[in-house]
This record gives C-alpha cells, structure tokens and sequence, in this order.
C-alpha cells in the first residue's frame, strides 16, 4: 500500500539545493504508489515549490516566516513538527547535510520513530523498499528494511538519482501556518567565508590536495584543473593541519563525506580516515610518488609520479576537449 510521504527541501542563496531532488526520488520508493509532499521552510520560499514538483513531489508545503529565514533547529522542528502533525506521514526523508544531520534526530525523537541515517541508495525489494547505508567508515554496508513505524531516513548527497525534470508537472501548493515560539538561538547575521567556485559536498567532481602539494601555493595547480573541469577542490586532513588551506575543505572521517563521479587524489596516502571520506566516489584516481601508497588500492585509475609535473599536464590535456 502507498505511503504518505514528507521530503524536506533544502535551499541555498534563494536556490533548491540538488540533494533536495535527491531526497523527492527516494521518497518516492518509500511512497511506492502513495503520495511525496514537499516541504519548504523560510522567510519567503514560496516561489521554490513548482520546481519541487516537477522534480516529482505531488504537492508542497510551505511554512513561512521572517524567524526560519537562517536555519536553527529550534525554529525548524517547530515548523517541521507542526507539518507532521497535519500530514500525519508515514515515511519522511532529509538530505544528509550538516542541516539534515542536525534536524534528522530532533524529529525522529520528537514523533518516537526510528532513523535511517546516511543512506546510499534506496531500492525496492521483493514488495519492501530496501536502505543501504555505510556502516565502519565505509567499509561495510548495512541493508534496513522498516517492519513498522514511520518510515525515516536521511540520504547521502550525490547518490540518489533525481528523477528527470518534468515542466509539465502540477500541483497544489499550500501554507501551513506556525508561530514560531520561544527560540533559544537568534542568528542575527551570517558571515560566510567567500567560497570560490562549486560546492564541495555537492560537486561532480573534486580534486583533492593532500600534505604532498607541501604549501598553500601548491594547491594553485589543482586549483587550474578543478576550474578546467567544472569541479571543486577538497584536501585531506594532512594538508588542513599543515595550513596549506582551509579546514572546511578536509574531506574524511572528520571532515567532509564526498561521493563525486570523479575523485582526484594528489599527493594524499590514503589513509583509513581520509577514505571514510572519498571511498564511494565513482571513478578514483590517484596521483602520488609512492608506488607503495595506499591510495592505490582504492583508486580505478593510479599515476605514479611528481603531482607538480602530472597535475598541469592533465589541466593542458583537458582544456583542449
Ligand atoms: P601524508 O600521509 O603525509 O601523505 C602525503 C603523500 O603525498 C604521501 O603518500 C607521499 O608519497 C605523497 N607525495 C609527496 N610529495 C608528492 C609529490 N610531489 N607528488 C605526488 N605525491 C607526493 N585525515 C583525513 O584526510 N581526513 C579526516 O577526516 C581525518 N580524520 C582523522 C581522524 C582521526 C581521529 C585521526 C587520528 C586522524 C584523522 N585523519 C584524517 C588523519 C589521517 O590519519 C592522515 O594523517 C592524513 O589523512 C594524512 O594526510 P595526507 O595523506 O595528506 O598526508
């Protein structure tokens, strides 16, 4: 029987963010032939809801107000909270952000329902629908199946196929009308670090430094790649700890999970902790000095040789396609 589903939509700088798309497809294997609502929360988020839809949720919820203009969780799960008590759903999906990840157990405490957190990829089995989600740092993977309950999950950004953009959708877009109450954070300004170019845990492609590009200069080649191939860069936690850039780019255990289609690894070991980060990118590629590195044991694709010399070679190669 079909579900009634909510999937929480993520919006950045006045943009649905990819994993919210992500998030509807998957909703809709938990919905099987139920219902996907779109749930929108902020300021003045109306104007995003047609194209929740023809990205495939049915309908959509919007909950407005000048209080849920920057994210707290507090202000959330109020809004959130008072959308599941009129919706009353089955099965509720999040992307897993730092935004899903924060909010995700809130929720999940609050309605008394078990979580799926961090899943990979949901597919129907057999009449049941079937999340498969890392387990030990990626190592191993974990099968679950809801035998009752409500149905929740969190999905990994970059693994869930959207379903294909259809302009011809329709739907009903309504309000659900909340006092937001009594918050204990008031963010009274974002000051955001100037990121240049894509964002990391949503790009196609990353190329990452690690203590091997030995200076903050030395990310500059990688920099010219990244720009040449529409992707980002990322670094593991030797070279954050090194200084050679910013910690928001640390990708690993501790720092970022990322699944692009293409993982550049330069100058970076493999260590057990930077691959909890990487290991399920598509397609691994490993540049390094070291025939011996462990990054090669992960990687489709192994150069070995002085990152400084293969790096420009790859960015000449690439501009002229
Ligand atoms: P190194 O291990 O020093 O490797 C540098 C590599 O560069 C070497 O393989 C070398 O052969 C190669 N190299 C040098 N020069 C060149 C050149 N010119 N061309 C090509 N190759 C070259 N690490 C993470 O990355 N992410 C995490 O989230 C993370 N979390 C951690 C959490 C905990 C609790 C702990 C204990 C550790 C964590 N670490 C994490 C650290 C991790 O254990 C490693 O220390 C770190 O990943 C090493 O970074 P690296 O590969 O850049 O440096």
């Amino acid at each position: 029987m079909g579900k009634k589903v909510l999937v929480l939509a993520e919006a950045r700088d006045g943009q649905l963010r990819n994993v919210s798309f992500e998030a509807i497809a998957a909703g809709k294997k938990v919905a099987s032939d139920g219902e996907v609502i779109g749930v929108l929360i902020g300021d003045s988020v109306g104007s995003l809801a047609n194209e929740m839809i023809q990205y495939g949720a049915d309908r959509v919820l919007t909950v407005e107000d000048a209080k849920l203009a920057q994210y707290t969780s507090d202000g959330y799960s109020q809004a959130f909270m008072a959308v599941v008590e009129q919706e009353q759903p089955e099965g509720i999906v999040f992307g897993h952000t730092a935004l899903g990840k924060d909010l995700s157990p809130k929720i999940a405490a609050k309605i008394e329902s078990g979580l799926i957190s961090d899943a990979t990829s949901v597919e129907e089995e057999g009449g049941e629908v079937v999340f498969t989600r890392p387990i030990y740092s990626g190592k191993a993977f974990e099968k679950i199946t809801v035998k009752e309950g409500i149905v929740f999950a969190t999905v990994r950004p970059n693994n869930i196929e959207p379903l294909e953009k259809d302009e011809s959708r329709s739907g009903d877009v309504s309000n659900v009308s909340v006092s937001i109450t009594d918050l204990r954070t008031v963010i009274q300004d974002v000051v955001r670090k100037a990121a240049d170019g894509v964002d990391l845990s949503e790009a196609k492609v990353i190329i990452a430094g690690g203590r091997g590009v030995k200076s903050e200069e030395g990310f500059q080649p990688l920099k010219e790649l990244a720009e040449v191939l529409g992707g980002a860069v990322g670094a593991s936690r030797g070279a954050c700890d090194a200084d050679y850039c910013d910690y928001s780019l640390q990708i690993g255990q501790t720092g970022k999970v990322v699944t692009p289609d293409l993982y550049i690894a330069c100058g970076i070991s493999g260590a057990i902790q930077h691959l909890a980060g990487m290991s399920n990118s598509k397609v691994i590629v490993a540049i390094n000095k070291d025939p011996e590195a462990n990054i090669f044991n992960v990687a489709d694709y192994g150069i070995v040789g002085d990152l400084f010399e293969i790096v420009p070679m790859l960015t000449e190669e690439f501009k002229k396609m």
